[in-house]
């Protein structure tokens, strides 16, 4: 399936930001308070999480099937993110955006670079989401209490590394207040629908 930029109807908004700075939170809001808004379906390597559904969450894949994925151009784009695979399906995403949908998506600054080159900026928006410090950031994947000790040091390091691209995406907003950020956040995105 080619991608005909012409017979895009609707806009796909990006967000990238180091994990456990806010990314979920504030899309989780968003969609509550935006139903005509949708998520493209990602497949996935990692182990799947208590609570996740198949197909729904994630497509997920085994490192064999993903890598099978790739090879029939299957993915948009995709990234290893602590040695698990990502990827967003392709067929689905173009699907929504030729039928006109909003979509939003978290993915890693790899993944969002690559997505640059393939869409055209009126139909792409990327927002970086940044911490207050790092330091609010340690406690912050701390206190969700999702990986151990080992797995929380490993998405620090990878996201001392993010933060050194924030300057590349279209915009940045500090999630510092919670109630704040959503809003200006919630803002940008709505400036971009009209
Ligand atoms: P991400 O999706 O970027 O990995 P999450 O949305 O899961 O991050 O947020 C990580 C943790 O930080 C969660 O426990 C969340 O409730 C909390 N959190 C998010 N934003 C704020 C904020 N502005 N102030 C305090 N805690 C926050
Ligand atoms: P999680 O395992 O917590 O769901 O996601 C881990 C990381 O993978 C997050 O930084 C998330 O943004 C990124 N991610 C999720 N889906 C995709 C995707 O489809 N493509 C890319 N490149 N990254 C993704």
């Amino acid at each position: 399936m080619d991608i005909q930029h012409s017979q895009i109807k609707g806009h796909f908004f990006v967000i990238i930001g180091p994990s456990g700075v806010g990314k979920n939170t504030l899309q989780e809001e968003f969609f509550k308070n935006y139903t005509h808004f949708v998520f493209p379906l990602s497949a996935t390597s990692r182990p799947m999480r208590e609570g996740e559904i198949d197909g729904k969450h994630y497509q997920f894949l085994s490192k064999e099937e993903f890598e099978e994925a790739i090879e029939k151009k299957k993915v948009l784009e995709w990234a290893k993110v602590h040695d698990k695979y990502y990827g967003i399906l392709k067929e689905a995403l173009l699907k929504q955006l030729t039928q006109g949908f909003f979509v939003m998506k978290d993915i890693d600054v790899q993944g969002a670079l690559a997505l640059q080159e393939i869409f055209p900026s009126e139909l792409l928006t990327t927002i970086f989401i940044a911490p207050p410090s790092f330091e609010v950031l340690q406690e912050r994947l701390t206190k969700r209490g999702t990986g151990d000790e080992k797995e929380i040091q490993t998405r620090l390091e990878t996201a001392r590394k993010e933060l050194e691209y924030a300057n590349k995406f279209d915009h940045k907003i500090i999630n510092d207040s919670l109630d704040k950020a959503y809003k200006e956040f919630e803002q940008l995105v709505l400036s971009h629908c009209k």
